[in-house]
């Protein structure tokens, strides 16, 4: 069955200037990759939606507040207390202002989320990509890390409400660790969040002691790597903990999400992934896919160099689906398991920390 790739034209208006590492020429460079590799492969179909996310839609997630204040910002109108809302990495570093068009890209984005939700849920493919999907940073009433309106928490939730479901698996695999969407599911157990990044940077928060409360105690598994980790370790990762977790909580839907940042050649962050390590996720989260009738809704957006990006992008797209295709990767710098013992330590910890909730993390 296919895989449904949601994509806008307005993404070209999610960008916040020259000068800034994300800038929205990354989508058309990913789709000409696309159309290159892929063609008319029919495994994929292409839809493209230019309709943006209601008010009530955002408010899933975010406050009215926060969405007025963007809103206006994004006309062109002064906002004496901006950075009340967002971060300075959130405007454009030449002119300082909240770029123009930007908002209504971030709903349009927002809103391709949820229809990649929906084509699963309603049977018109197993699996759904949304391009430009993944803004994980953004927090109720406030937006930084280059995200703006969270399509993470608001599609989760959105599928909550909608279809009722009550067991959503959220694989966080971008290299920063997912803060807002990690706030949203902390106490709740209708979420299971799982979070790989690098310790120590952007956003600083996803220790290994944070593992939910209340109702959602064990519900939230951060795990923060070692600068340098690699493919081995990813691949371990998901035998030791991500594979018998999921196979615990018997997910109703995958929702796994991040882009490039975690290639070397991507440069924002130092770990240490190849092209490899990313088919391995791709592949894995296939796997994971079969616990819920195959069913996975993707969503990619986070790499900073262009050529590299476009090539992880499609990586993640193709192995989740099955489909071969080749793509040359310069040799990298790093050996693929110089931090493996770390990483054994890490999953015995994260094992230790979770054995309370869950069977499968006392083997
Ligand atoms: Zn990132």
């Amino acid at each position: 069955m296919k895989t449904i790739i949601v994509y806008s034209d307005e993404l070209r208006n999610y960008d916040f200037g020259p000068g800034h590492p994300f800038r929205s020429n990354r989508f058309a460079s990913f789709l000409e990759l696309y159309r290159e590799k892929i063609g008319d492969n029919k495994v994929f179909e292409l839809v493209k939606n230019n309709e943006p996310a209601r008010d009530e839609e955002l408010e899933l997630w975010h406050s009215k507040d926060y969405i007025q204040t963007i809103k206006t910002a994004s006309a062109g109108i002064t906002i004496p207390n901006l950075y009340r809302f967002i971060s300075q990495d959130n405007v454009n570093p030449i002119t300082g202002e909240f770029p123009e068009g930007i908002e209504k890209a971030t709903r349009i984005i927002v809103k391709n989320s949820m229809l990649a939700l929906d084509f699963v849920q309603k049977g018109k493919s197993e699996k759904a990509v949304n391009i430009g999907g993944g803004l994980h940073h953004a927090k109720p009433d406030y937006g930084e890390g280059f995200c703006i309106y969270n399509d993470v928490v608001i599609t989760a939730r959105y599928a909550m409400k909608k279809y009722n479901l009550e067991r959503i698996l959220i694989l966080d695999t971008d290299a920063h660790a997912g803060n807002g969407t990690c706030e949203a599911f902390y106490s709740d157990p209708n979420v299971l969040f799982i979070d790989l990044h690098q310790r120590g940077i952007y956003p600083g928060t996803g220790f290994i002691n944070e593992i939910g409360e209340g109702k959602g105690k064990g519900f939230t598994v951060n795990l923060p790597l070692s600068a340098r980790t690699s493919n081995e370790s990813y691949e371990l990762i998901f035998d030791e903990i991500i594979l018998p977790l999921a196979e615990e909580y018997k997910p109703e839907i995958v929702i796994r999400y991040g882009g490039s940042d975690p290639h070397p050649d991507d440069e924002i962050t130092e770990l240490g992934l190849s092209l490899e390590g990313f088919k391995m996720i791709g592949e894995k989260v296939r796997e994971i896919s079969k616990l819920c009738q195959n069913k996975s809704v993707d969503l990619i957006c986070s790499g900073y160099k262009q050529d590299i990006l476009s090539k992880v992008w499609l990586s993640l797209i193709t192995s989740l689906s099955g489909v071969e295709v080749k793509l040359e990767e310069p040799p990298l710098k790093v050996k693929s398991d110089e931090m493996l013992t770390e990483t054994k330590n890490l999953i015995k910890k994260v094992k230790e920390n979770l054995q309370p909730y869950w069977k499968s993390m006392k083997k």
